[in-house]
């Protein structure tokens, strides 16, 4: 028997910004099929034009690739199973719905959004759940046909069997027990000849020959829908899995009120992209040997999907943050310099350079670099509280004029000279080390917390130096 090739789909609805969720979702999919020789596609499930952003499309291309997860097949690609826009291939659903027509799987349905909801109202009344009360499935094909060729408006709903126990099993959920009851006539193409998510995603995932549907928990409830389809047309379901949902620390799921949920967010904030897939990879699935650490290319090594738990995990910034760190000590300072960039526009490359080596340990995020180095391009104000930490005005003030002494004669490049003089000095007059470079730290940088403070003098050069010095000086007089 020839082995089939494993396929798996991203399948959003491109209506905006890119959710850390949808990451996880396809990061999942890419190293399931990836890992295993398989195909990973890449499908735009835009049939809900309301909800539909032009943009967004762009914005999730360039958001895969910032992360390296580049699908086989696309929109932009093609593939063997153009178009793979959904909008771009109503007639294809348009021809499977009236397939289930002809079946007597489906039917048309008449009735107006106004009786709809007065249905709705006396199902709420009745305080049973609002669900279409069937009542153009009575009608006969014959008059149905008729007043379509009419002209007559219609949506076409999908026959649900009654009192069936409908089993449907998911990967790592096992099988799971839906009552037929509880299910609505559901509408599978719409009066405008677009279909809904259900009969699409059916179609589809069998027509594009996607062998592990991958989706997000609160797909569930569709599952049995899907089932059903899948029985009327004859076809063979899929692997199913359907994901945990990710929890927000503060409970609940994670969202856009209560946490950062867009890429978007990430990138501005200066994670790395192998920081954020090696977090999301370790949502719901633990490395066989306990590793916290590991690349893509591992990760695609060890992955399986039916070993994630489907018990929830809490997204934990904090751990991102930590992973983010090593990450960034790990890559060389050149490579830093290029990627640090864009968040010091205010420094100049060799500035920069300069600065990496320092900032290197410090720091968990590109941002943080940001606020370590503010001292290069802008002397904050402040009291002279700051520069007396511990100390009195007297020593302060003749500490920072003996420092200047020193500079001025070593100058501030040969960081190791100027070193070994500023602690002779030290030693001669008895001082704390700790204290004597804290007021000089204040002075030069305005704030009790920077990278090494000898070594950050180039950037802002000798001149400057001694300026701040003055200024310090002059706080204390
Ligand atoms: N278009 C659906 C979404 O927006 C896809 C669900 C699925 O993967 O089947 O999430």
């Amino acid at each position: 028997m020839v082995k089939k090739i494993i396929r798996t789909r991203f399948a959003p609805s491109p209506t905006g910004f890119i959710h850390i969720g949808s990451v996880y979702g396809f990061l999942l999919d890419y190293a399931y099929a990836k890992g295993r020789g398989g195909q990973f596609i890449l499908r735009v499930e835009d049939t809900d034009q309301k909800r539909f952003v032009k943009e967004a499309e762009e914005h999730l291309y360039k958001g895969m690739n910032w992360l390296g997860i580049i699908p086989d097949e696309g929109p932009k690609k093609g593939g063997p199973h153009n178009p793979y826009r959904q909008s771009e291939r109503l007639d294809i659903y348009q021809k499977y719905a009236r397939q289930l027509i002809d079946q007597g799987d489906a039917y048309y349905c008449f009735c107006s959004p106004e009786r709809l909801e007065k249905v709705r109202k006396k199902c709420r009344a009745e305080k049973r759940p609002p669900m279409y009360d069937r009542c153009c499935r009575k009608m006969s094909k014959k008059e149905a046909e008729e007043r379509v060729k009419k002209g007559e408006k219609a949506v076409v709903r999908m026959k649900i069997p009654d009192n069936e126990v409908i089993r449907a099993v998911d990967l790592i959920r096992g099988e799971i027990k839906f009552e037929s009851k509880h299910l609505d006539d559901q509408v599978i193409l719409k009066s405008d000849g677009f279909p809904t998510y259900h009969l699409a995603v059916v179609v589809d995932d069998h027509l594009m020959e996607v062998t592990h549907v991958v989706r997000g928990h609160e797909w569930l409830p569709s599952f049995p829908k899907h089932v059903l389809l899948y029985r009327y047309f004859g076809w063979k379901i899929p692997k199913m899995i359907h994901t945990p949902v990710i929890l927000d620390p503060e409970g609940g799921k994670l969202s856009k009120r209560k946490s950062n949920t867009a890429l978007a967010w990430y990138q501005e904030q200066g994670f790395l992209p192998e920081a954020i897939l090696n977090y999301l990879g370790l949502m719901g699935w633990s490395h066989p040997k306990g590793k916290d650490i590991f690349s893509l290319k591992e990760y695609l090594k060890y992955f399986d999907l039916k070993d994630v738990s489907p018990a929830s995990p809490a997204f934990d910034l904090i751990k991102l943050e930590w992973m983010n760190g090593v990450y960034i000590r790990s890559k060389k300072d050149g490579e830093l310099v290029k990627l640090i960039k864009p968040f010091l526009p205010q420094m100049s490359e060799s500035q920069i350079q300069l600065a990496v080596p320092l900032i290197k340990e410090r720091i968990k995020k590109f941002s943080e670099a940001k606020e370590l180095l503010e001292f290069v391009w802008r002397c904050p104000k402040y009291g002279k509280d700051l520069l007396l930490k511990k100390i009195d005005q007297k020593t302060a003030k003749e500490m920072l004029f003996k420092a200047k002494e020193v500079i001025e004669k070593v100058g501030i490049k040969k960081t190791r000279v100027l070193q070994e003089k500023l602690m002779s000095l030290i030693k001669k007059k008895n001082w704390k080390t700790g204290k004597f470079f804290m007021v000089l730290r204040v002075a030069v940088c305005a704030k009790p917390i920077t990278p090494p403070i000898l070594e950050s003098l180039p950037l802002i050069g000798q001149k400057g130096t001694l300026k701040r010095i003055d200024l310090a000086i002059k706080k204390l007089s």
